[in-house]
């Protein structure tokens, strides 16, 4: 018999066979993430034996933790290096801010329900997770007291890309959000240089909606 940490262990590794590497992502520094973080905590007890599924799953408050491909593709997609300053809008779980944290040298992560917050914030604590700093907040005008940074992820659907968090972003900056409207939208990467700043759509996606001043207005 394997013990719960041993079988945790087994399907996080078919996880990323079946569903990651299997589906090109190949940046081995994601994959290593993918590999380490036990996805399992950040999701309820009742839930546990299908967090390694192919799905997004309930976290409360009509909010979920994401499939684990979309949190893989997201994270390759920011290119980040050891030494990089991440900010996430969105904390959720805390799971996406934890797989940042394996690879960026400090995470910023902001969520606006007080329960997630709580949540994740006690979670990073048990975890060891010191290089993620969280915030109980609006996080669609971004967090300008730590600006800018080296990358910004938004785990959120956004209606358009906010103007307040390309102004975020240092000059070599790459940042990746959900635009679209609530049903479905695309997954934009941004990067910024010295002569401004360059857009690609990487697919559709879908994700619950981005609120606040710089998102949507109604929850
Ligand atoms: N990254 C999360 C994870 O790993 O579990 C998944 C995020 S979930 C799909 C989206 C989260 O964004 C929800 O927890 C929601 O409350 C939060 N959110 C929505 N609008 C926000 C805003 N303006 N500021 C901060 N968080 C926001």
């Amino acid at each position: 018999m394997f013990s719960d940490s041993k079988k945790y262990e087994r399907l996080r590794e078919e996880m990323v066979k079946k569903q990651i590497e299997s589906r090109g992502i190949a940046d081995p520094k994601v994959l290593m993430a993918l590999r380490k973080v036990p996805r399992h905590l950040f999701v309820s007890e009742a839930l546990r034996d299908q967090a390694y599924g192919d799905f997004p799953l309930p976290i409360g408050e009509q909010q979920t933790i994401s499939q684990p491909y979309i949190v893989a593709e997201m994270t390759q997609a920011l290119k980040l290096g050891k030494n990089d300053r991440v900010l996430e809008i969105g904390t959720g779980s805390g799971y996406q801010a934890a797989v940042l944290a394996e690879i960026a040298f400090r995470v910023y992560t902001i969520e606006r329900i007080r329960s997630l917050y709580l949540k994740a914030r006690k979670l990073f604590d048990k975890l060891h997770y010191h290089n993620i700093i969280t915030k109980y907040s609006d996080g669609s005008g971004g967090w300008p007291e730590e600006a800018p940074f080296d990358a910004i992820i938004v785990t959120a659907g956004a209606p358009e890309i906010p103007e307040v968090l390309i102004d975020q972003l240092a000059v070599g900056g790459r940042m990746v959000l959900p635009v679209g409207d609530q049903y479905s939208q695309d997954l934009i990467r941004i990067i910024k240089d010295e002569k401004g700043i360059r857009k690609e759509n990487l697919g559709g996606c879908r994700f619950v909606k981005l609120v606040g001043e710089h998102g949507w207005r109604d929850s």
